[in-house]
């Protein structure tokens, strides 16, 4: 079962040239994980410890993992994925020797990029979440600042993690020498969304006349999730018509279709 909750990818499909946007936070992330893996030799040299580690913080589906899938593709290191939520949600002493085991996994698996999904739901300030107070959750957080504490003899492994909730973090996991190196992954620009809409576009029939421009237009505070979803379900349109090419009305309809569900869900209008 514990192996069940930790992912391990020898090889994840994710490339640098998938992300759309993201330009800035493509070289930050590359600087401070990749370098260090391919280059450890200069770091030595020029005699500074690389970042310890990396939290990318920004809204759902803005290409959080993708970034560390794609880092860990370009390294050729193992990918090992766990979210945080798993590792609260477990017996007695349970969370910490995940983490143990996930770190062991880790230095088998050399070169590896270790991914902590959610870390907010260990790593909550006390105040902010019911569980933070848990003496568990507390144990587990430790567990997993000691294992990075221990990281400059520990060799090729990088460690990435994320959240949706930066408000809600303990500041104390930020301190050099911890999550040091942050990166804000936002919403996409006019510019990130058309070239997300793009690259979920390039496999797909579209019809000659379709501006993807002028549907980056219309989705401002889409993410790239939402973008990803805006292409399949244009797709579901054409395939409702009985027809094998996407038009910009299937687009419309799309957008349509998904802004009235969001709208149903945090419109001002709904009072209950
Ligand atoms: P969460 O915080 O919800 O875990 P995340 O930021 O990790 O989300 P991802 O899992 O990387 O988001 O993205 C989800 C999906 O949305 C991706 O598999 C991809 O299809 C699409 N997507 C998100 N951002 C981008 C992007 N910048 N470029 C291309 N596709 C994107």
């Amino acid at each position: 079962a514990r192996a069940q909750a930790m992912q391990v990818n020898s090889s994840p499909e994710v490339t640098y040239d998938d992300i759309g946007g993201l330009e800035e936070q493509t070289r930050e992330v590359r600087e401070a994980v990749e370098e260090p893996l391919i280059n450890a030799e200069q770091f030595a040299e020029v005699g500074i410890d690389p970042p310890s580690g990396v939290l990318l913080h920004g809204p759902p589906g803005t290409g959080k993992t993708m970034l560390a899938k794609a880092v860990a593709n370009e390294t050729d290191a193992t990918f090992i994925k766990m979210a945080g939520s798993e590792l609260v949600q477990k017996f007695i002493g349970e969370g910490a020797r995940l983490v143990r085991d996930l770190f062991e996994l880790a230095s088998e698996h050399e070169p590896a990029i270790i991914f902590i999904d959610e870390i907010d739901a260990i790593a909550a300030k006390r105040t902010e979440s019911k569980t933070s107070g848990d003496a568990e959750v507390q144990r587990t957080m430790m567990q997993l600042l000691s294992e990075m504490d221990g990281f400059e003899d520990r060799g090729e492994i990088r460690i990435i993690a994320a959240t949706n909730r930066f408000d809600m973090l303990d500041r104390a996991i930020l301190r050099p020498g911890r999550f040091d190196r942050l990166i804000e992954v936002p919403n996409p620009d006019r510019e990130g969304r058309e070239r997300i809409l793009e690259i979920h576009t390039q496999d797909m029939s579209l019809a000659d006349d379709i501006g993807l421009g002028a549907i980056a237009d219309q989705t401002d505070d889409f993410s790239g999730a939402e973008l990803a979803s805006l292409a399949t379900e244009a797709g579901m349109f054409a395939i409702r018509d009985e027809r094998t090419t996407v038009t910009t009305e299937d687009f419309e309809d799309a957008l349509e279709k998904i802004t009235d569900t969001d709208g149903e869900e945090t419109g001002p209008i709904a009072f209950y």
